[in-house]
């Protein structure tokens, strides 16, 4: 597995696929370890990279991934079935505002990683999901440092992507059903929890 880790880094910076920063992973996975976290749903596989290490975190942990992107989609199959995870990791190929999932089966952890202008939408389809103690965690909060600098953007469409990003930050902030907490970890992640158990 390692050495398809190491390929898949390779992969990513040749062919410009984004995947999770190390340290964000690390994050991620000390968090699994430490909540005792069996289901996953992940939105935004790209080539399999974060969705094989969170299912590598600990034995018994299941994760399901949603890629858009056939070629990356292609890969990640690939790439699975390289490290041998077949049974651990389920990819659909499907936009993620597409997907409808079985509502019998709640997720300890969501993890949202896909279009930046699209996470209110993700987190406001997906909530319904996660489980009473389960968390919701964000990635590219910071989004490479221009998020809270947005109005001293000249390019109209990175702006327009950064105010999103932005507006997603204060509907976290504000939203009455969920507590969440910011980390200056990688490219800025979040851990979002339910205020009330349900
Ligand atoms: N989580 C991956 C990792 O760290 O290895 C990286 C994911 S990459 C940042 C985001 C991926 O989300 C892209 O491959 C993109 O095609 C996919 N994506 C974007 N919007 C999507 C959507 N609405 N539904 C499904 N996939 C989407």
């Amino acid at each position: 597995m390692k050495q398809t880790i190491l390929e898949m880094e390779e992969y990513a910076s040749e062919k410009n696929v984004p995947i999770i920063e190390k340290k964000s992973i690390a994050f991620i996975m000390k968090y699994i370890k430490e909540h005792n976290v069996k289901n996953i749903l992940e939105i935004g596989s790209a080539i399999g990279y974060s969705a094989i290490l969170m299912a590598g975190a600990s034995e018994d942990v299941f994760v399901t991934t949603i890629e858009r992107d056939e070629e990356r989609y292609m890969e990640c199959l690939k790439n699975v079935k390289k490290c041998g995870m077949d049974k651990k990791i389920n990819v659909v190929f499907q936009d993620a505002l597409d997907v409808n999932l079985s509502e019998d089966v709640k997720y300890d952890l969501i993890f949202i990683d896909a279009a930046k202008g699209q996470y209110t939408k993700f987190f406001e389809k997906y909530k319904y999901f996660l489980k009473s103690d389960g968390a919701i965690i964000s990635d590219n909060l910071k989004f490479h440092g221009y998020v809270g600098d947005s109005d001293n953007i000249e390019s109209k469409n990175l702006k327009g992507l950064v105010k999103k990003i932005e507006s997603y930050i204060d509907y976290l902030k504000e939203n009455p059903e969920f507590e969440t907490k910011f980390y200056d970890i990688g490219d800025g992640l979040s851990v979002s929890t339910w205020k009330n158990e349900k």
